[in-house]
This record gives C-alpha cells, structure tokens and sequence, in this order.
C-alpha cells in the first residue's frame, strides 16, 4: 500500500520495523534509516525473508535538515517514523514540512543542553502542517500514546466528564542487572532525576523527585511502589480533557534501581552540564549511558510483566463513575515474538500503528495533534490486533 521511513535502528525502532513487516498489507515498503547504518542493516537482514515488504536502508544525521530533506526526497514515503531521540523532533518535522511528508513520534521534543521537555514547540508548527496539507501525530508510543488513546476511548464511551485521571506504568520485570534503564538511558535518567509534576484545577504542582510513593496491587504482577513524575502526555491531555480537575502519573521503582540513582545524582554521574576530561569535553550523563547495559540488549534477560493503563474517574449520565483501562505485556512473549523487551514491545506497536493510522488516511487531518485528538475506536482495535490487547475494570482500586 505505502511506505513508511522509520528513524533510528534502538530498541524501539526494531520492534517498530518489526511490526512493519508483519502489517506488509499496509507497509509494503519500509526505508530504516539511522545514524549508524550498520544496525539498520542488521535488522534488514534479520526481517527479510519473513515479510513480503521491501526493505531498504540508510544512514543519515537526523540533527541536519538537509541531510533529512535529501533522504525523504530519495526515498519518497508517506510517513516518517521517528524512533530516533527527542532531540531530532525539531529537525526532523522541518524536513517533513519541506518535502510535504506526514510524521510520527512517540517523544516530545527536548533541547539538547536543558532537561525540560514540553509541548509547545511541536505545537509552534501546527500552521505550517495545515497549509502544508500534511499530518504530525505527536506521542505515539504506550505512554504518550496508548494512554491518550485510553482517555479518548473513556471519554467518548464511558463518560459526560472525566476529573481525574491516574497513569500508573508498572515494570515487573527483571533484567538480573542491578542497574539499567528499559529504554535509552541517557532520556531516561533526564526524566526520572528531573523534579515531579501533576495537573490540578488548572495549574501545574510540582513536587521534588520522587517526593510522592504510592503502593499499588497491579493486576498480574503483584505489590509495587511508585512513584510521582511528571511525565508528558500530562500537559495535552489537560488541555483536551474538558472538565478535568487532575491528571498524576505513577511509575514504579525498585530499591535498587533508586538506590543506585541516588548513588549516582550524588556523585555528578547524571549532570548534563560539560566537564572537562584528560583534555577533552565530556557530558557526564552520555559517559554514563557508555558504560550501562544497551536496552535493546535485555531482551533475552528480562522476565515478568509490564502492566501500564489509566483510572479515570467522572460522570456518566449524572452518576460518578470509575474506571480502568490497562495492558498487561510479558517481556519473555515480546522478547520470544520480536527479539525485544516489553519495554520497547509496547512502544514499537503504538508507534507502527500510528504510522498505519496516517498512511491509510484512517486518520486524516493536517496540523499537528496529539493522539487523544483522533478517533480512538481504530487504534484501540490495532492495538488487540497487533499484540497489546487491553483490559478494562469497572471497580479498580484507587489511588490515594
Ligand atoms: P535508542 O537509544 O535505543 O535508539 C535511538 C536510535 O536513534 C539509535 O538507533 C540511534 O543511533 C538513533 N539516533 C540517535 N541520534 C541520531 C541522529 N542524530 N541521527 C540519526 N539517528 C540517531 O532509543 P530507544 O529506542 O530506547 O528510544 C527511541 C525513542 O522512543 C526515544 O525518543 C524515547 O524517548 C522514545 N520512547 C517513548 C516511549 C513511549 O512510551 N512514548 C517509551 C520508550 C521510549 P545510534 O545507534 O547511532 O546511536
């Protein structure tokens, strides 16, 4: 039918090349490109034969516009895919812009030198999209992504209102490690050393990190802690929410995973200020992320279940109401069916079938919008189709 350009070759990228190939009715070409060519050429080899798209490959700097214009003039697909890293999004949607390409990402845009991410950048080219007469779909990965299609569902099926939402991300698994991230470090560590934040009565409250634990009995992995972030599908969701009071997002932490974060932010491991280093300038964070296990590696050793969804709690027809919608992903089927952890597995998926949304025109409105803006009935039926099948409850537990 089309073609997609999926960027960058990590753990994420692979299992959305992946999932690419097995949807080949929809994606019957598929260019990988990446900064280093020789991982999009690994996974080329490990996907042909078992897919009828054709797979090309390529190597391109995503932080150069014009390298990225030349590639998608080259290539000529429907849909950019980006699994590179937030701090492309900028740079990628310029090139998609010159060359009328619609985009995809699961991340919202960050700037290099400041932890601080939000939306309002991305949002900045929603003009230049619409007269463009091309789509960009911002977060369309499990969280952003699953869950502002979660809230889009709750809200147009099960409620008048929502007030309150709670996004619990639950990791049961266990890599044997004693410290590693589940997706690219270098992001990881930004967002989960950065200060808490939530949503209410329209204003922002922020909290030191990892200020607010909670305990929470998570539906086939058991007793967790978590804990507050602020995370971003915060800030649109209020905004799209109508008559929303709060919106918290939870994830949950091991001991050991805080303990050695600690031990790390209080040695200067996790700066992303500059030092200097036997004569040359180095970042603290990214020697950091040199010397961690690469996620796309834990594959093989992470066991247990990830379990990721949304409590909302409103009105229907007068009535408060309360519920739940979440997904429950084993890393060992993941690692079985894709060669990749769950973590990666429910990211890759949202961020195919985004891809797919756009590229069949199922989704077809030219500006730039986050997923809770579109229909959500179509991605929550890709989303049982294509390996993350949800679940809903209508007396969860709440959260204090
Ligand atoms: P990885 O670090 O595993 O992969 C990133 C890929 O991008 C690598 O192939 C890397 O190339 C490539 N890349 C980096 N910089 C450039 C550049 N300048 N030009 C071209 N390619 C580049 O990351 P992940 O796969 O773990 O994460 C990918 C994205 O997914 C991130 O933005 C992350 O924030 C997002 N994410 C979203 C989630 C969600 O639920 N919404 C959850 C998890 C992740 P190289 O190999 O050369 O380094």
């Amino acid at each position: 039918m089309g073609k997609v350009l999926i960027l960058g070759a990590g753990g994420v990228g692979s299992v959305a090349a992946h999932k690419c190939c097995q949807n080949s009715a929809v994606f019957s070409e598929i260019c990988i490109a990446s900064r280093t060519k020789a991982k999009c050429d690994v996974l080329r080899e490990k996907l042909k034969g078992s897919t009828k798209a054709k797979i090309t490959t390529a190597q391109v700097d995503a932080d150069d516009v014009e390298e990225l214009i030349a590639l998608f003039r080259q290539e000529k697909p429907q849909v950019v895919l980006n699994l590179a890293l937030p701090y492309q999004d900028l740079t990628i949607m310029d090139a998609c812009l010159a060359t009328k390409t619609n985009y995809v990402d699961t991340a919202n845009y960050e700037p290099k030198d400041t932890a601080k991410f939000e939306y309002s950048w991305q949002w900045a080219y929603r003009e230049r999209f619409e007269k463009a007469g091309i789509t960009a779909l911002l977060g369309s990965g499990f969280d952003p992504g699953v869950t502002g299609v979660f809230s889009a569902y709750a809200l147009k099926h099960h409620f008048d209102e929502i007030h309150y939402i709670d996004i619990l991300d639950c990791n049961g698994g266990d890599h044997g490690y004693p410290f590693a991230t589940n997706f690219n470090p270098e992001i990881n560590i930004r967002e989960v050393s950065a200060n808490g934040a939530y949503w209410e009565n329209g204003q922002w409250i922020e909290t030191k990190p990892m200020e607010i634990k909670r305990s929470y009995e998570f539906a086939e992995v058991g007793q967790k802690d978590m804990y507050l972030l602020h995370h971003e599908e915060i800030e649109s969701l209020a905004l799209h929410m109508p008559g929303i009071k709060r919106i918290r997002f939870f994830m949950t932490f091991g001991e050991s995973y805080l303990t050695h974060l600690k031990c790390l932010e209080n040695v200067g491991m996790t700066s992303i200020v500059p030092i200097h280093y036997q004569g040359k300038k180095i970042i603290p964070l990214q020697f950091l992320k040199a010397v961690l296990p690469d996620p796309s590696t834990l594959g093989p050793r992470t066991k247990g279940k990830t379990n990721i969804g949304c409590i909302f709690q409103g009105i229907k027809d007068r009535k408060e109401k309360t519920y739940y919608l979440y997904n429950v992903c084993d890393h060992a089927l993941c690692y079985a069916e894709v060669g990749s952890q769950a973590v990666a597995y429910t990211t890759g998926v949202p961020a195919m079938l985004g891809a797919e949304m756009l590229l069949t025109g199922i989704w077809n409105k030219p500006g730039v919008y986050n997923i809770e803006e579109f229909d959500p009935d179509p991605f929550m039926k890709g989303l049982n189709k294509w390996g993350l099948p949800w679940q809903e409850s209508f007396h969860p537990t709440l959260v204090p």
